[in-house]
């Protein structure tokens, strides 16, 4: 009787009694390290994966194996080293960087125009999901450009890897209801990208296509598609020197998110830095002094959706993941590639992220992520 009961306390805690005491262990409540971690699956998948990528190699061994000694198996104790893993738990990922907008500030910016075969994303999100991913966020470039990759992503990753969490960053012009309605199910959350409610703000820094205006309007319907699919509904701001005296208050209460995620214009190397950084794009006008990102957020504090996100907080607390699936590490204030997980598995990838796992959840990274399956449509397309 003794050993055969999981017994948990009033603070979540798992009591030991093999000792004839009870000795409580580490709290639920504390999932910021988690110890046991999954390293057998991911490491079956890492195998039958390059094994696919090899199928002459496959044949020999196979014809080999009646020759090979047969080993008795066990596993092996867990290295200490294992014990402290890091879990990727919120993912963000950028499968392309094409973009039909060309927002002055955006540190994301068209250097290539690669994106993987889909087989070979959804393998590296499932060692991820191996790993402890909970959350995927899709972002950009313009993911919507590539509507049926990333609709089969968010479809896999709810179908296969029963993610808690589907979501993605978008400007908003390419949403259509064709999508909702065959991917919309997938998703729980749709952020969109709107810093102003004047046009020619908008237009001045670069959030159009071509320099139509058209933004604003787009944004309203998207947020009503949403609602009428029981998808969360986000929208995402950027704070610059053209609008930290804008008064949102009135159109935010209107498109009603769930959030309203409040950036403050940030510079990064190699991305929006001007020419001489290698960037293609140049924010240095744009960036706001502290006081006036702060005048910003007293000035719209009424709204409870309001999540502000000061450089501080923003700096190295995402796991970004670019387009050939390998982490970016922000630290010293430029994006550096690290190795890839398809070539090195999660672990050893997650090394190269510069990742602030603190900060993360000081900026409240873990929230309430997952649609409300109570909020189903009226509607009988899906
Ligand atoms: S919408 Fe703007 S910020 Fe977003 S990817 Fe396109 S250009 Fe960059």
């Amino acid at each position: 009787m003794r050993d055969s009961y999981l017994n948990l306390d009033e603070d979540m805690r798992f009591l030991n009694c093999q000792d004839g005491g009870k000795t409580p262990g580490r709290s639920l409540l504390e999932p910021r390290r988690i110890s046991v971690a999954p390293i057998f699956s991911p490491l079956i998948d890492q195998t039958l994966w390059h094994l696919s990528k090899m199928s002459a190699i496959v044949s020999n061994i196979i014809s080999a194996l009646p020759k090979l000694p047969i080993l008795p198996f066990s596993r092996p104790e867990e290295p200490e080293s294992n014990k402290e893993r890091l879990v990727p738990v919120s993912v963000n990922y950028f499968p392309h960087r094409q973009c039909n907008y060309h927002c002055d500030f955006c540190f994301h910016t068209t250097k290539n125009m690669k994106i993987l075969p889909l087989d070979d994303a959804k393998h590296a999100l499932r060692l991820l999901a191996h790993a402890g991913m909970k959350k995927l966020n899709i972002s950009g470039g313009e993911p919507f450009l590539q509507p049926v990759f990333i609709g089969e992503i968010f479809k896999f990753c709810k179908e296969e890897l029963n993610l808690e969490s589907c979501s993605i960053v978008n400007n908003g012009s390419k949403v259509t209801e064709k999508w909702l309605n065959e991917y919309g199910q997938y998703l729980d959350v749709m952020a969109i990208s709107c810093d102003s409610f004047d046009p020619d703000t908008n237009i001045k820094q670069g959030r159009t296509e071509n320099g139509k205006p058209g933004h604003i309007d787009q944004v309203f319907r998207v947020v009503d598609w949403c609602r009428e699919r029981g998808i969360k509904v986000k929208i995402n701001t950027v704070v610059t020197i053209h609008n930290w005296d804008e008064d949102m208050v009135d159109s935010i209460r209107q498109l009603n998110p769930f959030r309203w995620k409040v950036f403050q214009c940030l510079l990064l190397d190699s991305e929006n830095t001007g020419a001489e950084t290698g960037s293609l794009r140049d924010a240095r006008h744009l960036v706001i002094r502290e006081e006036q990102f702060q005048e910003f957020l007293d000035h719209h504090k009424e709204l409870e959706c309001l999540v502000p996100e000061s450089n501080t907080a923003m700096k190295d607390s995402y796991l970004l993941l670019d387009e050939d699936m390998c982490f970016l590490n922000c630290q010293d204030g430029n994006k550096r590639s690290g190795r890839s997980i398809l070539d090195v598995g999660v672990e050893e990838a997650l090394k190269d992220a510069g990742f602030d796992e603190e900060q993360f959840f000081d900026r409240m990274g873990v929230f309430d992520w997952t649609r409300d399956t109570k909020e189903q449509p009226d509607s009988p397309d899906w």
